[in-house]
């Protein structure tokens, strides 16, 4: 369960999140949706713990993460999250990448183990287990994208924050993809934020949209009512230009 209540973010004078409040029940899945700088990445910053917000508090599972004076850290937070650009690290293999997220400490069997699962992890995302010894720029950007998925993956999040993760694949790839990362994070009952310019994806990954306006959330709703009966004018018009 993710609570966010009341949070506000500045970066100098522009105020980039102006009192944003959203639940996130667990296992649930919301889509957050919006025009290009409502601050959509950053809000998903925040949660992860990359930045601090300026008043407001995050809650996970009833524990304060940030704000009323507490602060966990990135790395405490038990958070996937899977940047725009996937950012993987270039001097690492893809199996060295994805390794990167494992626990293992938690994996028996020891190099073997590891690369059984790294295997494992490359085939949920349709990619062939042999790229693992690839480095990233051998790779096309969607190549790149589901490493970062994978990488995210073998972390076993409590909560993932993907920001467009899908955008590089062409749209066949998609689809197999969304379906193939839904049913992992559904099955292991992973609270999931997507943030998507789709709106296929937000509704049938999603059982909530978010729509972000000028660092607010304009609606929050179901997602066949958010698309058929937006709030209000500016909204209808985003969406309708999303389509
Ligand atoms: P997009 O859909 O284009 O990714 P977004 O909704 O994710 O946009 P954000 O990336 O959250 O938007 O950015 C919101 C606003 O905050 C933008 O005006 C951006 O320029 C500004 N901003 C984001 N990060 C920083 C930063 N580190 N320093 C200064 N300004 C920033």
């Amino acid at each position: 369960h993710l609570q966010i209540t009341d949070v506000t973010k500045n970066f100098g004078p522009q105020e980039v999140l102006k009192g944003v409040n959203l639940a996130v029940s667990k296992g649930g899945t919301t889509a957050i949706v919006g025009p290009s700088g409502s601050g959509k990445t950053t809000l998903l910053r925040l949660i992860a713990g990359f930045e601090h917000p300026l008043a407001g508090s995050i809650a996970l599972n009833g524990n304060t993460v940030a704000g009323d004076g507490v602060w966990v850290p990135a790395h405490k937070r038990h958070i996937g999250y899977v940047a725009q650009d996937g950012a993987l690290f270039p001097h690492l293999t893809v199996g060295q990448n994805i390794a990167f997220g494992l626990d293992t400490a938690k994996l028996s069997g020891g190099r073997r183990a590891v690369a059984g699962r790294v295997s494992d992890l490359l085939e949920m995302v349709s990619l062939d287990p042999a790229m693992a010894k690839r480095r990233p720029h051998q790779l096309s950007g969607g190549q790149q994208q589901r490493v970062a998925l994978a990488r995210a993956l073998a972390r076993e999040p409590e909560l993932m924050l993907l920001d467009e993760p899908f955008s590089a694949l062409d749209a066949g790839l998609r689809v197999a993809t969304r379906r193939a990362v839904a049913k992992v994070l559904a099955e292991a009952g992973v609270t999931t934020i997507l943030v998507t310019h789709d709106q296929a994806e937000a509704l049938s990954f999603a059982d909530q949209v978010a729509v972000m306006r000028g660092g607010k959330l304009a609606q929050i709703g179901n997602p066949f009512v958010v698309y058929t009966r937006p709030a209000d004018r500016a909204t209808a018009e985003f969406l309708g230009d999303a389509v």
